[in-house]
């Protein structure tokens, strides 16, 4: 019998259970168990202890083929569970209830705040060569057994890429361009620049942040792409006759500053008087805090802690979270280093992929293959999205082992520049091939 460190006592499976955190929300994680080297069999759900940490991944298994690659139930995008009804009536954007995972009680957010802002690991490239001095690395390398490279696993990403359609979503902070203690200066390199335009040349892009929709553009700079601001709810999207898109409420037809007809979808737009008095409100109470940074992302307020000294996160935290119990329509999430006030209404970064997919023609063709990499907790509803749906799938940024619903990871931003760089590499020579052997067939029928 075999024990995870959190004494759950396992049957032959993994454990991904949080063994490090003590937080009393719960959630449902599942067991697996191994029965042979191929095969993996979801033995049950779990009610486990809600974590915000990293996961300790006990007993590694052999991996099955479907795992190191796409999973061997990924069958193409079924209308019948589409969130899009033709008639619309999906567009409903219903508050949420508090008392989900991203929740955080009173009692525990100073764990949540340590337990989100893991230090980043310096990772040598080399797997084999990674030290195994101590149990952290222990840890990640098990996680990457589960959560493969998506450079070393390039070749099956493209495998199952063949024929599809892909189209990219890609977080901004911490994934193109690295974190920075100053937030206003999180640019992304011109090495990256260029290769999100030549991957946009390809397929279709879209970035979707947190920060507003207007300072990622500018961070950015790429009119070839689509931009979601504000965790998903500021998105300007492509013009398409759709009638799911076009009756949205708050979702408005207007153009864009190169005078093209795009969408503008604001599902929070009533809140926008409410998060500008909060914007001001938490920076006057947090000016005296050396460090603390509040930037006003237009439909949430991100109150940085990163260039705060650890001993004051808790007085960050008991102003911020003090605060917002005057405001039950707003919520507080946690992101790395910094807390999000947000609107609780039923949207986020997977629901802006649907919308996007939606707007771009896409939603229910079976040749697309949506791939969605990002490092936040918030990047976790698209990683969700696409796995639930058998759409495609998530790509994790991270130097840590974390509890994720991607499928594939990159250590950091200059593996996302490297694998996105491949991407334009192999579609440049498919449609090379593609064109001789065109070329080829024409001639065949000429002679
Ligand atoms: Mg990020």
């Amino acid at each position: 019998m075999l024990y995870c460190s959190c004494n759950e006592k396992l049957s032959g499976g993994i454990c991904l259970m949080d063994c490090m955190h003590n937080s009393s929300d719960k959630k449902t994680l599942k067991r697996y168990h191994t029965t042979s080297e191929d095969n993996f069999i979801d033995l049950e759900s779990m009610d486990l202890k809600s974590n915000h940490g990293s996961p300790v991944l006990a007993d590694p298994v052999p991996l099955s083929k479907s795992r190191l690659g796409l999973p061997s139930n990924m069958t193409p995008f079924s209308p019948a569970a589409a969130p899009y009804s033709s008639s619309g009536l999906y567009l409903q954007i219903p508050r949420r209830k508090v008392g989900k995972l991203d929740d955080v009680r009173a009692n525990s957010w100073l764990d949540a705040m340590k337990a989100s802002s893991p230090p980043r690991k310096k990772l040598n490239k080399d797997f084999i060569s990674v030290s195994q001095s101590d149990e952290t690395d222990a840890a990640y390398r098990t996680w990457m057994m589960n959560h493969p490279s998506a450079l070393t696993a390039f070749h099956q990403i493209t495998a199952y890429a063949k024929y599809k359609k892909i189209v990219l979503f890609l977080d901004y902070d911490g994934t193109l361009s690295p974190i920075v203690d100053n937030p206003d200066h999180a640019f992304m390199s011109s090495a990256m620049r260029a290769a999100v335009k030549e991957v946009a040349k390809y397929f279709p892009t879209a970035i979707i942040s947190g920060r507003s929709r207007g300072k990622v553009n500018e961070f950015v700079r790429l009119s070839e792409l689509y931009y979601a601001g504000s965790h998903g709810m500021d998105i300007m999207g492509p013009m398409r006759e759709s009638p799911s898109v076009d009756d949205l409420p708050d979702c408005i037809r207007t153009t864009d500053e190169q005078g093209k007809e795009v969408h503008l979808f604001q599902p929070a737009s009533e809140f926008l008087p409410m998060i500008n008095e909060v914007f001001d409100s938490l920076n006057d109470m947090t000016k005296d805090i050396v460090g603390a940074i509040v930037e006003n992302n237009k439909f949430c307020v991100s109150v940085h802690y990163r260039n705060v000294d650890e001993k004051m996160w808790e007085e960050v935290g008991k102003r911020v979270f003090g605060f917002i119990k005057d405001y039950p329509r707003l919520q507080v999430t946690h992101g790395r280093k910094v807390l999000e006030v947000r609107p609780i209404i039923d949207w986020n970064k997977g629901k802006a992929v649907e919308f996007l997919l939606e707007s771009l023609g896409l939603s229910h063709r079976d040749d697309v293959l949506p791939i969605y990499v990002g490092d936040d907790r918030t990047d976790e509803d698209a990683f969700k999205v696409l796995r639930d749906s058998n759409r495609g799938f998530g790509i994790l940024v991270s130097t840590v082992p974390k509890e994720t619903k991607a499928f594939y990871s990159l250590s950091d931003p200059s593996e996302v520049l490297e694998f996105l760089k491949s991407l334009v590499r192999w579609k440049s020579f498919e449609s090379g091939a593609s064109d001789t052997l065109q070329i080829i067939f024409a001639i065949g029928l000429k002679y």
